[in-house]
């Protein structure tokens, strides 16, 4: 599935809002940010917003739905846009939701590195149209790491990458596209070619600086096939959810297919099961009481930037028991006058999220004592069908193997 060259989810984005935008019956609350889920007796009312005009907002409903995307915020280098803190993913854990095969995290071999930039993702169809990668001395080396060199599997590329960057002491790699047709290249590729060329890189004629990045959740709230939670009446679809199609590697392509059905399904179920009956659904404002202790000095970009480096430095493409406990132990000590505190804006609270959504990570994957897809383990190389062959599954603070 492709639109437009390299824009297929700009196409769908597009498509789905204009259609929003012309429905009657939807109305949407634009810069609202969801707090939380109203859960009581594991049934889902609504949730608690913020907007900034508004403050704190109850949102009644007879059915919800979270559609709040994926989590790659919490690595210092990832292709994914700022809002994917994995709010969403916090919000079903402090609401005693299910989550699901946390510890597999997808990793982009190729994304554009340039110190400063944004991580643009040179996408996989480049390899495929032969795009070549090159060591900082402009040898090849994926042969040596794989049969299908440049096309191995992403999770193959990506650590292929790392080992050639240790080795040559380097910061990135190159991929080589000069061979290409300069036609091919503007016609498959104009959003990368456009991208390399606002950092000065005419990829007709020069190298483009790649390096690999988080890029894509595997796991999150565990849904059955109609985007069902283990929450009644909410439901979750998109990368927030895992419906367990992408096992422990997704394929490229997958996601926004994949988002498509299980949106289209989860939708169709939550209209199903809300019936015709009328309710004062109206959101009501609310005011607080209870402030607990605000740490005023808190330098928050700092501690998002020390969690982004150590998730890249420890919880990343290679793992292994040792970086996993120190990195708990770090998470832990953060979350220890983070989470408690109370913030009034969206910064404060994603650090929250993104403190809660790490250490979901880290202890998944150190208790996965095996490598499998995107889970690899320098400790436990090898896969271990016959103890580890099922899901790691998460909710208030227990953890359940289950085949
Ligand atoms: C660079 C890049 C290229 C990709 N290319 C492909 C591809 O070619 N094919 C493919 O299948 N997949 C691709 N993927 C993966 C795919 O795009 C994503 O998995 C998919 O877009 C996720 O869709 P979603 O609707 O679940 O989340 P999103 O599209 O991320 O939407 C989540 C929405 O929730 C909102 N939100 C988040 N938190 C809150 C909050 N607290 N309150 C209110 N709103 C909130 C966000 O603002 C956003 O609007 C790519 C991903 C990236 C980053």
């Amino acid at each position: 599935m492709r639109a437009r060259g390299d824009s297929t989810g700009k196409e769908i984005e597009e498509t789905l809002i204009s259609t929003v935008k012309n429905h009657s019956h939807i109305r949407v609350f634009e810069h609202t940010f969801a707090l939380d889920l109203l859960v009581s007796n594991n049934t889902c009312n609504g949730i608690i917003a913020w907007r900034s005009c508004e403050g704190k907002i109850l949102i009644w409903a007879k059915r919800t739905i979270l559609a709040s995307g994926g989590c790659g915020q919490v690595y210092r280098e990832t292709t994914n846009p700022e809002i994917a803190t994995g709010d969403g993913i916090a919000m079903a854990y402090r609401a005693g939701v299910k989550l699901q095969d946390l510890e597999f995290v997808q990793f982009h071999p190729t994304t554009l590195y340039v110190a400063g930039a944004e991580r643009i993702l040179i996408s996989e169809t480049v390899r495929g149209e032969g795009g070549i990668l090159k060591n900082k001395y402009g040898e090849m080396f994926m042969p040596k790491y794989h049969p299908n060199a440049e096309l191995a599997p992403r999770d193959i590329v990506s650590r292929s990458i790392l080992r050639e960057i240790h080795k040559t002491d380097y910061t990135h790699v190159y991929l080589d596209v000069r061979h290409i047709s300069k036609e091919k290249l503007s016609n498959r590729f104009p959003k990368i070619k456009k991208s390399c060329a606002s950092f000065g890189i005419d990829i007709t004629k020069q190298l483009i600086p790649v390096h690999p990045s988080a890029h894509y959740m595997i796991g999150g709230i565990k849904v059955d096939k109609n985007g069902r939670t283990s929450v009644k009446n909410l439901y979750a679809c998109g990368e927030v959810s895992c419906t367990g199609l992408h096992g422990a590697n997704r394929l490229g392509s997958n996601s926004l297919l994949e988002g498509l059905v299980f949106g289209y399904r989860a939708g169709n179920m939550a209209g199903k099961e809300s019936g015709k009956k009328k309710k004062d659904l109206s959101p009501r404002s609310f005011k607080e009481t209870a402030k607990s202790h605000l740490y005023s000095e808190l330098d928050l970009e700092d501690v998002k930037n020390s969690l982004k480096s150590l998730m890249w430095r420890s919880v990343g493409i290679e793992r292994d028991g040792k970086c996993l406990k120190e990195a708990i132990e770090n998470i832990k000590h953060w979350s220890k006058y983070i989470i408690s505190n109370e913030f009034s804006s969206p910064l404060g609270w994603e650090v929250q999220n993104m403190l809660i959504v790490s250490i979901l990570i880290s202890s998944s994957a150190s208790r996965r004592c095996e490598s499998r897809g995107v889970h690899y383990r320098l400790d436990y190389l090898d896969t271990d069908d016959k103890h580890w062959k099922k899901h790691i599954i998460v909710h208030n603070g227990k953890y359940d193997f289950v085949r």
